[in-house]
């Protein structure tokens, strides 16, 4: 059988490393770039993505499965015409889950040492001895989001020393992770993340969920890691908070609008981190052999894994 996957994920140059990549996995498959004209849109079977053109996908008649070339999907739904009947696939590979777990190992661990500080003074040349004395051991991490990668985060978290909660949806029986679940847990989750990080999916229900609200219920001095998604964070609250000592530091991977712009407080605060959304890049190769696993299941009529669910919006 022959078929056919477009691909519009990172540069057009890397097209021969995509077809190279599947022709290790999946001989049959035709790979083409995502507006290549020489290909009919009745012949489209799969495509890989990350923020395609708005109502292209929808030209697709008999595709199968859409891939997302990120762990989240928001990049794709928010396609008013997405073709709601064709799953929606979202990335997981061992590699991003690991990258994104040393990521908020390092915040974690730069927060002990308030590393924002020792950033601005190294900036000035001032030497300042300051107490930095906090342990692992005597600090939790509240993690939001027990899914794919924040499950990981976790364990790796406790590995290191850290005391570790989690807040989901639904309530997770992780080795030696203490599981909240629901929005009526929320603030006693909150009481317990002397460090809190987001790794939670983008939906209406997360959209700026640390606020001002919630970021009174930390305890004094906590700091905020933002892993997840630009939209979770209320960033004039997160200001007010850090100004007011509320909060001792923020590192910042997400924001809601990508590249940061060059006037956002953000990049001169001296409590804050930012980086340019680094948490996860996993290499081609992992993303073709997750998406090749999944089309092999597709051919043997196996259910698909992590497959974008509409109603809960991730
Ligand atoms: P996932 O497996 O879908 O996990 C999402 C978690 O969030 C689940 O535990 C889910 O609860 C929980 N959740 C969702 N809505 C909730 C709500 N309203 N209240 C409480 N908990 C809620 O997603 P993932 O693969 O771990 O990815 C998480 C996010 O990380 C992605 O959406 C993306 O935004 C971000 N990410 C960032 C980077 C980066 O470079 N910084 C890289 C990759 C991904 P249940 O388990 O009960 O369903």
């Amino acid at each position: 059988m022959h078929l056919k996957i477009l691909i519009k994920s990172g540069d057009e140059n890397s097209l021969a490393e995509w077809k190279h990549l599947f022709q290790e996995r999946l001989p049959s498959m035709a790979v083409h770039w995502w507006d290549d004209h020489s290909v009919a849109p009745e012949d489209v079977d799969f495509v890989l993505v990350w923020e395609p053109d708005p109502g292209k996908l929808a030209t697709f008649p008999n595709l199968k499965i859409v891939f997302s070339s990120g762990a989240g999907a928001d990049s794709i739904i928010s396609d008013p015409a997405y073709p709601e009947h064709v799953p929606l696939v979202r990335l997981f590979t061992q590699g991003s889950a690991q990258q994104v777990s040393e990521y908020v190992a390092l915040a974690a661990l730069m927060s002990l040492k308030n590393m924002p500080l020792a950033i601005a003074n190294s900036q000035k040349r001032h030497w300042n001895t300051y107490n930095a004395s906090r342990t692992a051991s005597d600090t939790t991490v509240g993690i939001m989001g027990l899914g794919n990668l924040g499950a990981e985060a976790a364990t790796l978290l406790h590995n290191i020393g850290f005391t570790v909660t989690g807040w989901s949806r639904t309530e997770k029986n992780l080795k030696n992770i203490t599981s909240f679940s629901g929005p009526d847990t929320l603030d006693k989750f909150l009481a317990t993340a002397d460090i809190l990080v987001s790794l939670l999916p983008q939906t209406p229900e997360t959209r700026h969920i640390i606020s001002s609200k919630t970021l009174a219920l930390l305890p004094q001095g906590a700091c905020v890691v933002n892993a997840g998604r630009g939209s979770h964070v209320h960033i004039p609250d997160l200001i007010q908070a850090l100004d007011s000592d509320q909060l001792s530091c923020a590192v910042l991977d997400v924001f809601e609008s990508e590249p940061l712009t060059a006037d956002s407080p953000l990049w001169t605060h001296p409590k804050v981190i930012v980086t340019p959304h680094i948490g996860a890049n996993p290499p081609r190769w992992q993303r073709v052999e997750y998406v090749s696993s999944q089309i092999k299941r597709y051919l043997q009529q196996e259910p698909l894994l992590n497959v974008f669910d509409h109603q809960l919006g991730y």
